[in-house]
């Protein structure tokens, strides 16, 4: 998925904003990328009409460019589709948690059982589990072993007795036991089919169940969507668990489940190990079918600190002639928050493009100059024109932070040069000049 979406923003590099005409590529490449993933396609429509949209209608974050804002969009959106938050497994206000697991055959259920059992343990929850695959007695016997691997009852009733008898029975036996939580085992097929949809039903109505939760193994290609669908409508599900996503999986299931069934993936197994189960963080899936991580966090600094109302507030400053000593201070301090000069410089009006060479100059002048501005007045600060008349004053600042009056002098001065500048730049933005400005 990876490469594939690499290429969308390629085609965005050197553009300035995002028009329906210049994304049309990017967003072809990223329709082919979710289709290759095993995405199912009608989440992949409604994925890219969702990501064209909100891209078209973006406006430019200063110092963001239009390929970096493409990825925090997709990003987003992935999280959205996979459900935003942790989904944490929900429990019983009175009487025991009862926690039904469905799935096809060989997705990783009893395991699952299991891990999940040995997950709430650490939580201090009391479990127990229900064997209720009845079809090969290997089922049990695998419960049986994983059970008293993690030291948790497992109540079994052999494979005469029907699994909604079974399920009634366990019930029963952990509210005399007073356990926490009950975990049942069920019987999976090949492919949906009514034999087993019936048979969950009935285990179902009998358990009355807080969570039910379809067990999905991650390689479940193109079909997820359908076999989502088939048990949400059928049994009616609260979650699912997706498995194996320790393996090479594509993981074109994890988009589907939400989408298609409104219920949140809340875990993940990672393994055969019965560490191997954890929440299951949209945000981090949608980083690691990205693979961007950096650019994320980069464009989310950017935005933080360039808030749409700052830049408004500066731009009437600018306007007003009014960009004081503290205007200076703010934009400097974002440069080294976002830690980055040289990607910023371009957001200060009137730096143009920098050299290397240039840019560490000017992190050296930035120090320099914050040293000065630290040792103004609040007074001073606003209004440089005090300053500008006082030598006393500039001394005065020259001393306190070790630097020399001439760079004080040159100081004061370049804070008008820029009033100038930046309302000139401002005016010529307006007007729909190039922005780039240069001496
Ligand atoms: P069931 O038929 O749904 O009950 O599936 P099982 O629990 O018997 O698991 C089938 C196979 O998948 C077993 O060999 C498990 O060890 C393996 N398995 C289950 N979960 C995972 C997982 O998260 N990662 C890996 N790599 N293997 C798993
Ligand atoms: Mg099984």
């Amino acid at each position: 998925l990876t490469s594939g979406l690499e290429a969308a923003w390629t085609k965005l590099k050197g553009e300035d904003v995002m028009t329906k005409e210049n994304i049309a590529e990017p967003m072809k490449d990223i329709r082919r990328a979710l289709l290759e993933a095993d995405v199912s396609l009608p989440v992949v429509r409604r994925f890219v009409q969702s990501v064209s949209d909100q891209a078209v209608g973006m406006g430019v974050i200063r110092g963001v460019k239009p390929d970096q804002q493409l990825v925090k969009i997709v990003h987003d959106e992935l999280v959205k589709v996979m459900g935003g938050e942790v989904s944490e497994i929900q429990f019983a206000k009175s009487g025991p948690t009862v926690i039904l697991l469905a799935g096809l055959q060989g997705v990783g259920k009893t395991t699952v059982c299991a891990k999940l059992a040995y997950y709430l343990k650490k939580q201090g929850k009391s479990c127990m589990l229900i064997a209720g695959d009845v079809y090969r007695p290997a089922a049990i016997d695998q419960l049986v072993i994983l059970g008293e691997k993690i030291g948790v009852p497992v109540y079994t009733a052999g494979t005469e007795v029907k699994p909604a008898d079974i399920a009634k029975q366990g019930l029963k036996e952990a509210k005399m036991n007073n356990v926490d939580v009950v975990i049942m085992d069920t019987a999976g097929r090949l492919q949906v089919d009514k034999g087993m949809m019936d048979e969950l039903k009935d285990v179902k109505r009998f358990l009355n169940p807080t969570e039910t939760l379809l067990v999905v193994d991650a390689m479940t290609g193109q079909e997820a969507a359908s076999l989502v669908t088939a048990f949400s409508v059928e049994i009616g599900i609260t979650g699912a668990i997706l498995t194996k996503l320790d393996g090479d999986s594509r993981g074109g299931a994890a988009l589907s489940v939400k989408e298609v069934s409104g219920k949140p993936i809340k875990l993940v197994g990672r393994g055969e190990r019965m560490e191997d189960l954890e929440p299951f963080y949209p945000n981090r899936m949608a980083g690691r079918i990205l693979g961007m991580g950096d650019v994320l966090s980069f464009v989310e600094k950017a935005q933080e600190v360039m808030r749409q109302e700052d830049a408004e507030d500066l731009q009437k400053k600018i306007m007003s002639e009014k960009f004081d000593f503290n205007d200076l201070l703010k934009q400097t301090r974002a440069v080294a928050k976002i830690g980055s000069v040289s990607r910023v410089l371009g957001m200060i009006p009137g730096m143009g493009k920098v050299s290397p060479a240039q840019i560490r100059e000017a992190e050296k002048s930035l120090v320099i100059m914050e040293a000065m501005i630290e040792a103004m007045t609040p007074e001073e600060k606003e209004k440089p024109e005090l300053l500008a008349e006082s030598p006393e004053r500039r001394k005065r600042i020259a001393k306190d932070s070790g630097k020399t009056e001439q760079q004080v002098s040159q100081l004061v001065a370049q804070i008008f040069q820029m009033r100038v500048k930046m309302k000139n730049l401002m005016g010529a933005m307006e007007g729909g000049a190039n922005p780039a400005f240069t001496d």
